[in-house]
Order: structure tokens, then C-alpha cells, then sequence
């Protein structure tokens, strides 16, 4: 059954020139792309969208980095869609992501880990209809 997911390509990676890199990766995967935007993120709209981790001790430091330059978002859809995409990113540290994962091959610490996806369904309808109101 066809499901959707979240994705973002976070500051670091547009930083670094890779969108193209990880677009392409994430066609190969047979995604298709939904809903694709290049945007800014204000330090309040990055603590809303990370609200589940508001408790966290790195949340002021990963609200700052989400608000730290252009992200790109998109809506991703596919047979099994959030565990798919979130094995193709792998494990949030890039040293501990499994060779060939993009955050492997692009990320550059646990903080700066080049892409974001849902991680459950509720998350994904969450995440889809944040991005979707603005
Ligand atoms: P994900 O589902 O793999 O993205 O990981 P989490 O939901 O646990 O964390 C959300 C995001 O917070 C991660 O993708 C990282 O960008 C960041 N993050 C996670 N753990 C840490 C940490 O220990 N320190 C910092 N600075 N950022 C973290």
C-alpha cells in the first residue's frame, strides 16, 4: 500500500551542494516527490516542528541549526514509505550510518546529519500537515 513521509534536506546539505545528489538518490529509490520547496525556517517555526523534542538538551542547538539557512522539503511517497526512506538515510549519527546511507556519505556529526524523515505514521501526518499550512 502506497504511504507518504516527510523529508528534509537540512542547512548542511544545501550548504554543501547536494540536493541534487540526494533528489536523484531519492528517484532511484522509486519515490515519487510531492509538495517540493525550498524554505527558510525562523527559529520559532524550526521549535515547532521539532516540539517532540522540546525537552531535549539539544534542541536550542538543533533549532538554531534548522534555522540556520535554506532546507529543502518535500512529501515523499512510495510503498512503505517511512521505513524505506529512513533506512536510505540510516542511523541519525553519520559515524554509526551504514555504508551507502546518505547520511553516511553526506552528513558530518549526529547534529548535522544532512536529511530528515518522519519516523511513524502519526509523525508523518503531523510533519506533512505542518509543512503543507505555510
Ligand atoms: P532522527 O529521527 O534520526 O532524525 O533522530 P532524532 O529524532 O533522535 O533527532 C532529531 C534530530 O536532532 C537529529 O536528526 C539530529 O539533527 C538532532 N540530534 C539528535 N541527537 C542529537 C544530539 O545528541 N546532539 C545534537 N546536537 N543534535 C542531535
Amino acid at each position: 500500500m502506497s504511504e507518504k513521509t516527510l523529508a528534509i534536506i537540512k542547512p548542511d546539505a544545501v550548504k554543501k551542494r547536494v540536493i541534487g545528489k540526494i533528489m536523484s538518490r531519492i528517484e532511484d529509490e522509486g519515490f515519487s516527490i510531492h509538495e517540493l520547496r525550498m524554505r527558510s525556517l525562523t527559529k520559532e517555526d524550526a521549535e515547532g516542528f521539532y516540539a517532540v523534542h522540546r525537552d531535549k538538551i539539544f534542541f536550542s542547538d538543533l533549532t538554531d541549526f534548522m534555522s540556520s539557512g535554506p532546507i529543502v522539503t518535500m512529501v515523499l511517497e512510495r510503498e512503505n514509505a517511512i521505513k524505506h526512506w529512513r533506512a536510505v538515510m540510516g542511523a541519525t549519527n553519520p559515524a554509526e550510518a551504514a555504508p551507502g546511507t546518505i547520511r553516511r556519505n553526506y552528513g558530518f556529526s549526529i547534529e548535522r546529519n544532512a536529511t530528515h524523515g518522519s519516523d511513524a505514521p502519526e509523525t508523518a501526518a503531523f510533519e506533512i500537515d505542518h509543512f503543507s499550512k505555510k
